[in-house]
């Protein structure tokens, strides 16, 4: 393990630096350091890679691990797969009337805008994507683009001016998602709406935490507790957050607007709840067995790399 690419990060929501470890090892055997805190029960990566790994990650490794079909340009994703952020929208009565500007943070090679300017044709859209080919076939498509990274200052530009933004399973790649919120509260016209889908930390179902759902990618894992809190932090108001529908049981979902800055809800019951079921789902998966398949499946893939 090479030092030189780890930052030590606190508590995003209590500002403590106070936690116990769940794991070292995630999915694809990359250094994956899930936290959680113990003051708040915020889970987290720490340390984590510094900014300049993980940009490089970005740009030029995540499509490799995530969007094998983006490079190959083949057939895109099932459709059925993006249709649930229009629907539930559009289900929740909440879609402002009259929409020009949409903004998707972490498009990815443009499945869901593709969507989304079918359903809501006269809007302009817009996009923040850090992977350059996804980059050129957003261009392609005539979306614009706001810059590759959340952590630039794209805010100062477009004070009060979407009327819906899009994030569909990107807050748990940020590094800082107060300061992220905080950017998307000011872009927020006032009666303007936000989408947020996280994987949820309290229903990841039958999915193996080690092998796939920890990831070096997910710097957070949030739960409805810490996701409230995020928000309250940012200025941020939650009118739906919802566990799972029929299109995904382990998603959390929120529909927020502008609100008022609030202090956090600090309890040690968040705590608590997500280190008992953590834990729990770990102990099964520690097993003699299990810790063997894994070694023998990471061995088989590094040394398919080091072939390449
Ligand atoms: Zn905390």
């Amino acid at each position: 393990m090479n030092n030189e690419n780890f930052e030590h990060v606190i508590c995003a929501v209590c500002d403590a630096d106070n936690t116990e470890k769940i794991c070292e090892r995630g999915q694809f055997g990359l250094p994956t350091h899930v936290v959680i805190c113990k003051e708040c029960g915020l889970s987290y990566l720490n340390p984590r890679w510094n900014k300049e790994r993980y940009i490089h990650f970005y740009e030029k490794e995540y499509d490799k691990y995530y969007r094998p079909n983006v490079q190959k340009n083949t057939e895109r994703a099932g459709i059925n797969y993006y249709q649930p952020v229009y629907e539930r929208l559009y289900e929740s009565g909440l879609l402002p009337d009259n929409i020009q500007q949409v903004l998707d943070i972490g498009s990815g090679d443009g499945n869901n805008l593709e969507y989304l300017m079918e359903k809501i044709p006269n809007a302009n859209y817009y996009a923040i994507e850090p992977s350059e080919e996804c980059r050129k076939t957003l261009t392609s498509m005539d979306v614009k683009m706001l810059g590759s990274d959340v952590d630039i200052n794209f805010h100062e530009k477009f004070e009060g001016f979407f009327d819906v933004i899009i994030m569909r399973h990107v807050l748990e790649h940020f590094a800082n998602p107060v300061s992220a919120m905080q950017k998307v509260r000011t872009i927020l016209k006032d009666d303007g709406i936000a989408y947020i889908a996280v994987p949820n930390n309290l229903k990841f179902g039958n999915s193996k935490l080690l092998d796939n759902w920890f990831r070096v990618v997910h710097t957070y894992y949030f739960n409805v507790h810490s996701l409230e809190n995020i928000f309250r932090k940012s200025g941020i108001k939650t009118l739906v957050m919802e566990e799972g529908d029929e299109y995904n049981q382990k998603e959390l979902f929120v529909i927020v607007k502008k609100g008022d800055v609030q202090e956090a809800n600090i309890k040690s019951e968040y705590y608590t709840i997500q280190k008992e079921l953590f834990d729990k789902k770990l102990k099964k998966e520690k097993t003699l067995i299990n810790n063997l398949k894994r070694r023998i499946k990471y061995d088989i893939l590094q040394s398919i790399k080091t072939k390449k």
